[in-house]
């Protein structure tokens, strides 16, 4: 059975004469043992969904279950599953060990075993030296370890994340998302993972749901969903990407590619199995156009324009290509990658390494 399992979960929330439906039907299915991330926009019903899992919310409608078992109703404590909010929600008066403790010793848990779990899960996210220390000495990075190390510390069946990452500097927010990813490989527990920035689902998960207005978009591994997004909200979301709108005009090749007429006027070869005569909506990521000042030898996918603007990124550089008669958009963005330009006097620099001096 699914670790954790929703089906046609619907919530409205109801204060008053007013109603606000934050998930409208929502069907997951994540599998044991995975890093499950749940992607989306700010409002579009991403903590809702966690509080209905862990039982903090009761569904209008459908089922919740919990590797098997319908666990509608059933009150948040009783259920297999732990929370690490958003803000930590760490006990300022007691100390990292006692905070760890904490629903050990509620749950009368033997003294000695609760010293030696509280021990073990302290060294799995490095924070031994900090045993005695109260959280406001702490870091912002070592609050987020004491928050996962007390919702781990009783090995849950899933552990539902909240922007677990959100409160922490850019940097140290990198960092911290191998660290995530290294404990939930070593404790091997269920993680479901929110949040609204996408590089760090695509960097982190094993698979992910993209969400918007409270209803899933589309479902699977990092590089399906920016690959193959399922609709044009998903493209746009995930990644940078242009959109563009046609028609087919010969249905796929043996290798998948239709040829489809942009609004406007050129072919390119798309990826669809959408037959001749239908409108279609293009994704082209940046990375994958190539510009080329010269008339390139082939004359397929071939679309000229004029380079607008150039952006230098540091790994790649930007252009917009203004290009006539491509319907939707007719501005392309383009991504170039730097490679490492050989310095003055090198003698010899590996391609796309950094260009070295003499030796
Ligand atoms: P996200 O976590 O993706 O930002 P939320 O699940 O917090 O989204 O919120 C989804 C929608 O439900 C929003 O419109 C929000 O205002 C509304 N909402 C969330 N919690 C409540 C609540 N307790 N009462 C009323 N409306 C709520
Ligand atoms: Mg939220």
């Amino acid at each position: 059975a699914p670790a954790i399992a929703l089906e046609h979960v619907a919530k409205t929330y109801r204060t008053g004469r007013r109603a606000v439906t934050a998930v409208r039907s929502l069907d997951l299915a994540v599998t044991p043992g995975e890093y499950f991330a749940l992607l989306g926009p700010s409002g579009c019903g991403k903590t809702t969904t966690l509080r209905l899992i862990a039982g903090f919310e009761e569904p209008t409608a459908g089922t919740v279950r919990l590797a098997g078992r319908d666990v509608t109703g059933v009150p948040p404590n009783r259920r297999d599953v732990n929370t690490v909010f958003q803000n930590y929600a760490l006990f300022p008066h007691m100390t990292v060990a006692d905070n760890v403790a904490f629903g050990l010793r509620r749950r009368r848990v033997p003294t000695a075993e609760i010293r030696r779990r509280v021990g073990d899960i302290l060294d799995l996210v490095e924070l031994t030296g900090a045993a005695d220390r109260r959280p406001a000495r702490l870091s912002g990075g070592q609050q987020q370890r004491v928050a996962l190390a007390r919702a781990l510390v009783n090995r849950p069946g899933a552990l539902l994340l909240d922007e677990p990452l959100g409160a922490l500097d850019p940097v140290l927010r990198h960092t911290m998302r191998a660290e995530l990813k290294r404990v939930q490989r070593e404790v091997g527990v269920t993680f479901v993972h929110v949040t609204h920035d996408q590089g760090e689902a695509l960097a982190m998960a094993d698979r992910l749901a993209v969400m918007a207005d409270g209803e899933l978009r589309q479902t699977g591994a990092p590089a399906e969903v920016y690959e193959r997004p399922a609709d044009r909200f998903v493209a746009g979301f995930v990644g940078a990407a242009n959109l563009l709108t046609g028609t087919v005009r010969a249905a796929a090749d043996a290798d998948g590619y239709a040829l489809v007429g942009l609004d406007g006027g050129p072919q390119v070869r798309a990826a669809t199995t959408a037959a001749p005569g239908t409108r279609v909506d293009l994704t082209v990521r940046p990375e994958k156009i190539r510009i080329s000042a010269v008339e390139p030898d082939t004359a397929a996918d071939r679309l000229r324009g004029t380079v607008r603007d150039t952006v230098y990124q540091g790994p790649v550089t930007q252009y917009t290509v203004v290009v006539a008669g491509t319907g939707g958009a007719t501005e392309l963005v383009v991504h170039r990658q730097n490679a490492g330009v050989p310095a003055a006097g090198t003698e010899r620099t590996e391609p796309g390494s950094p260009a070295r001096g003499d030796e």
